[in-house]
């Protein structure tokens, strides 16, 4: 392959800082070593800053608390239809959902159904697909993309299924590619092929590298950013905004909520988050701690 077209394939992940190196975790540390390794300590641990969050939120009238689902509420399985949510974080999303003083959302790559499903709480709001699905909204993605989404995925099919570990999941305006279940081989060889097979399509579709997936959806579907910047337009102006995510995928909603209260899990080098939490149980102790703090 020549310089041109190995460049012409990297372009295709979305924007340099909304992406990471795609690494696979079959590294022969622990996976909680590696976890650690990617804490770089350039952002604050939330916990220690906790009076600037108190500060944030004290005098608001309502703050818009926005939660990434895979890494972020639950730990990642290497199954995702293997998720379960537990009772106790349902009813603290419950509590916090129905709490006069917050707006709380479900910011996903999955589809909205399935997360209404595997959280169970009705009162949630839930944004799927990076933006493209809207829990009560009728949103759409043009024929054209439509076309070449299918086409696009036909082809990742006939040369990815075959791979050992890796599976392709419809997602209906978009497809995902998980390497959860590859070997490390395998996955840096079915990301080479994807890139591949999408390269001549970039002008309609992109890539995303979430945690051990690749999402490819239309680039007319703009994005975590994009889906909580027309949120917060919804909500009274001046509103201040938590976002908690934990890869890659998330990163346009850190940089479109520049200034607010930004979390990654797991922090990783070069992320726009301001705070980081070390893992979902982190996330959970977060929640309980807000929850008594706006009481
Ligand atoms: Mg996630």
């Amino acid at each position: 392959m020549n310089r041109t077209h190995a460049a012409a394939r990297q372009s295709l992940l979305i924007a340099p800082e909304e992406t990471r190196a795609i690494e696979h975790p079959d590294a022969r540390r622990p996976p909680d070593k590696a976890k650690d390794d990617l804490i770089a300590h350039s952002s604050g641990y939330l916990f220690r800053s906790w009076g600037e969050i108190v500060a944030r939120i004290g005098e608001a009238e309502i703050c818009a608390l926005l939660l990434d689902f895979d890494g972020t509420l639950v730990k990642l399985q290497k199954r995702p239809w293997d998720v379960r949510v537990p009772q106790r974080t349902k009813r603290l999303l419950e509590r916090l959902a129905g709490h006069p003083k917050l707006f709380v959302a479900i910011v996903s790559g999955r589809r909205c159904q399935d997360l209404q499903t595997r959280i169970g709480v009705e009162i949630l709001h839930f944004i799927g697909l990076h933006g493209a699905e809207v829990k009560g909204k009728d949103t759409r993605i043009s024929f054209a993309a439509a076309k070449c989404l299918a086409r696009a995925e036909r082809a990742v099919r006939a040369r990815i299924d075959a791979m050992r570990g890796m599976r392709v999941e419809n997602k209906g305006k978009s497809f995902a590619v998980h390497y959860r279940e590859a070997s490390a081989t395998t996955a840096r060889a079915a990301k080479a092929c994807l890139l591949d097979l999408v390269a001549p399509l970039k002008h309609t579709l992109r890539v995303l590298d979430g945690a051990m997936v690749w999402e490819v959806l239309p680039n007319e579907i703009r994005g975590k950013g994009g889906a909580v910047r027309d949120l917060l337009r919804e909500l009274p102006h001046g509103t201040p905004a938590i976002y908690i995510g934990d890869d890659g995928t998330d990163e346009s909603a850190f940089r479109a909520l520049n200034g607010q209260i930004t979390i990654r899990v797991g922090k990783a080098p070069n992320s726009h988050a301001k705070y980081y939490l070390r893992n979902p149980s982190d996330v959970i102790r977060f929640l309980a701690r807000l929850e008594k703090e706006i009481a």
